[in-house]
């Protein structure tokens, strides 16, 4: 028997559907805009119905996601500013219409996933996952087990120190303003510098800010977590300039006090890009749906 599994990538912008069971086969990558929960959820359904052998699938979704399985909203989208998709059913949507099992998670812990099970965290027990794009998601695995709680991480929107001398701009959040999110994701770099993040040039100035706040994040996130490894994927990370700057920022402001020759003498390999790159959501979604099935 030849068993398949759906993984899905719900984002903001767009919904990527994939079957497959391992890098290796993943094929029908297919992608549909994110427009209302009706007409994208309900397409998403029609492209899985169409497929024959479907044991489960996995959703990698945007948020914040209610996890909670006594909760009566759980599988809903809950409280996006997205227009329209604030309390939108999805998990439990998917799963009635196609009645295979459904696992559910945030896009940054999935993705994470993905990378635990073919990327660069494998045989990690405690990594960090950040994307950073339209929005900014966090993750991974404390003790081997992807980060929930009492919801789940909202890393995108701790706060960081933000000197408004240097940086006027106040930021693109709703809820908070100038948090890590309202200071660097995507539409924060297009409003700052009035154009879209990707036509920056490498030597903009917009880069050296934008490592700075990344790695004030990754700074924080190092102490109080200590990942084996910190995975930074997502549209802005794209960026080749990005990366050797956030290492050498983390470096300064760490400053020698975390005595791990991974930080003091080996740091391209701790800060890293996603080895699965940018089909590490929808990977970790098929991993999710293997982890349905299997009632993991
Ligand atoms: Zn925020």
């Amino acid at each position: 028997m030849c068993a398949l599994y759906g993984g899905i990538e719900a984002g903001g912008t767009k919904f990527v559907c994939a079957l497959g069971t391992s890098p290796q086969d993943l094929g029908v990558l297919k992608q549909i805009p994110t427009t209302t929960p009706a007409e994208t959820i309900g397409q998403v359904i029609d492209f899985f119905r169409e497929q024959k052998e479907l044991s489960a699938v996995g959703i990698a979704s945007f948020g914040p996601i209610d996890l909670n399985l006594n909760s009566p909203t759980y599988g809903y989208i809950t409280t996006t500013p997205k227009p329209g998709w604030a309390f939108a059913d999805l998990a439990r949507a998917v799963g009635r219409a196609l009645k295979v099992p459904v696992g559910f998670d945030t896009d940054a812990n999935v993705a994470g996933l993905g990378e635990h099970h073919w990327g660069a965290a494998q045989g990690l027990d405690n990594f960090i996952y950040l994307t950073i794009g339209t929005g900014i998601g966090g993750g991974g695995m404390v003790n081997g087990k992807l980060i929930h709680g009492l919801v789940h991480p909202e890393i995108g929107h701790i706060r960081i120190p933000h000197d408004k001398k240097a940086d006027p701009y106040a930021g693109h959040c709703p809820f908070h303003g100038d948090c890590f999110e309202g200071l660097a994701c995507g539409p924060a770099l297009q409003e700052r510098w009035g154009q879209p993040a990707e036509t920056l040039p490498a030597n903009h100035p917009a880069w050296a800010l934008e490592a700075r706040y990344l790695a004030l994040a990754v700074n924080n996130l190092v102490c109080t977590l200590f990942p084996q490894k910190v995975i930074l994927g997502g549209g802005i990370m794209e960026q080749p300039q990005l990366l050797p700057l956030i290492r050498e920022n983390v470096q300064k402001l760490l400053n020698g006090y975390i005595q791990a020759q991974e930080i003091l003498k080996d740091i391209d390999h701790y800060i890293v890009a996603p080895k699965l790159g940018k089909q590490a959501g929808v990977l970790g979604a098929i991993v999710l749906a293997m982890q349905a099935q299997t009632g993991v």
